[in-house]
């Protein structure tokens, strides 16, 4: 992956893929600009040996081309395509295959960038959403969900799995052999995997029959909380529609966002392996601390759980997203993360420093309460997305914020409340 797809001889040998912040690319010939165009435009096959020429950055750019390549291989996938953010990569992907009419299936909790798109399909485009709990066996609802269904065309499946911020588990196998049988003899629905919380390292969804893996690239893939950015990966054919909806709708990834991306897969598998060692410590730290009343994380998912199945055929690591529950609901979660020291307050995740959330009121909070509640998104629970440092220093912050949650509820006895003195 390191050296793949760069030539240093094509930039003066450096020795880095420079950063090409142009926006046109010069032709050789008035020949050599049409016979671009041809290609680029589908107008004809190529010639043997011919490759895409380089023409104008909204449609290719040596930064995007070298990325694009290199992350086909973490995924196994033939094509890749580079996004200006994860909810360009997501909503390009759903336009370019959903129409008037059609159901779009998805699991659900999402987070709430697409949970919010979704709405809004609904109403300007006409399209119906039609929800699957993740955490639960999809064998048990196929039933149910093809009477909600009722015979309309079903034009994607969106699953994201683990979900955000609760890591319940989708089988991406169930889902795609539900999907094939929903299909009409002239199109069949289009499996669509968000892998922001696991991949590309520890889950490959192409490889269980996603036909489509999408990332939030500004999390694992970038890496270093400085970067917006998306991708979308899949066989050569699949992609077609929403690179072209990409190039119409301008929503690809800049030169300087690719050159960073670049940079940054460098150092993916250092960086995710090291976030996953250190988040079975918290996790294990947590489930012993007495303020916390449950932990959310793979890693530690009981044999018995109904996903553990799904998670030892899916997954090839449990993450560094640990999630977990203090008693006393959103007072004692904000004085929690209002005691924090090392760990930042902030959304996001997958960067190199640890970040916790309040997923009910930040990051989930545009989803109804009820709804928020039943799927695990409690005013008790924070996420914590483990960064690199030291775990002890890691374990040292969250043990002085929780005993900042448990001295005054244990001595008081009551629900502690958050005053302005706190
Ligand atoms: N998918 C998941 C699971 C996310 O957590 C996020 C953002 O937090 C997104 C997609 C959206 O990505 P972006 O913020 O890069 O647009």
């Amino acid at each position: 992956m390191m050296g793949y797809g760069y030539d240093p001889h094509l930039s003066e040998g450096a020795i880095k893929c420079p950063s090409f912040q142009t926006s046109t690319f010069v032709f050789e010939s008035a020949e050599a600009g049409k016979a671009f165009f041809e290609l680029a435009n589908g107008l004809r096959e190529p010639l043997p040996g011919e490759q895409a020429g380089l023409i104008y950055s909204r449609l290719n750019n040596p930064d995007l081309e070298i990325l694009e390549d290199r992350l086909t291989l973490w995924d196994d996938a033939e094509a890749a395509a580079a996004f200006d953010s994860g909810m360009a990569a997501i909503a390009t992907s759903l336009l370019a295959y959903l129409r008037p009419g059609d159901v779009l299936l998805h699991s659900q909790p999402l987070y709430g960038g697409p949970a919010s798109f979704l709405q809004h399909v609904r109403s300007e485009f006409g399209v119906t959403p039609v929800r699957f709990d993740a955490g639960v066996a999809l064998a048990g609802l196929e039933g149910e969900l093809r009477e909600r269904i009722a015979g309309r065309r079903v034009g994607a499946v969106f699953s994201e799995t683990p979900a955000n911020a609760t890591n319940a588990l989708v089988e991406i196998a169930d889902v795609a052999r539900f999907a094939h049988g929903l299909g009409t003899p002239d199109r069949r629905p289009v499996v669509m995997v968000d892998n922001t919380f696991l991949g590309p390292l520890w889950q490959r969804p192409l490889e269980h029959g996603a036909d489509l893996v999408i990332y939030s690239a500004t999390k694992f893939l970038g890496g270093h909380s400085d970067v917006i950015a998306g991708a979308v990966l899949g066989a050569r054919a699949v992609l077609e529609p929403v690179r072209r909806l990409r190039s119409f709708l301008g929503s690809m990834a800049s030169p300087l966002t690719g050159w960073l991306l670049l940079r940054s897969l460098e150092t993916l598998k250092m960086r995710m392996t090291a976030q996953m060692k250190n988040a079975r410590y918290v996790a294990d730290f947590l489930a012993g601390h007495p303020a916390v009343t449950a932990v959310q994380y793979l890693g530690r998912m009981h044999g018995k759980d109904p996903m553990c199945r799904t998670y030892r055929r899916q997954c090839l690591g449990p993450g560094s997203l640990v999630s977990f529950e203090v008693a006393g609901g959103e007072p004692a979660a904000f004085r929690f993360l209002n005691a924090l020291k090392l760990v930042h307050l902030a959304v996001s995740l997958g960067g190199t420093e640890s970040l916790a959330e309040h997923p009910a009121t930040m990051t989930h909070a545009d989803l109804p309460q009820e709804e928020r509640e039943r799927m695990g998104i409690t005013p008790g629970l924070s996420r914590v997305s483990v960064g690199v440092e030291h775990y002890e220093d890691i374990i040292a912050d969250l043990r002085q914020a929780l005993d900042a949650v448990g001295a005054p509820q244990r001595a008081a006895g009551v629900r502690p409340r958050v005053t302005a003195a706190d």
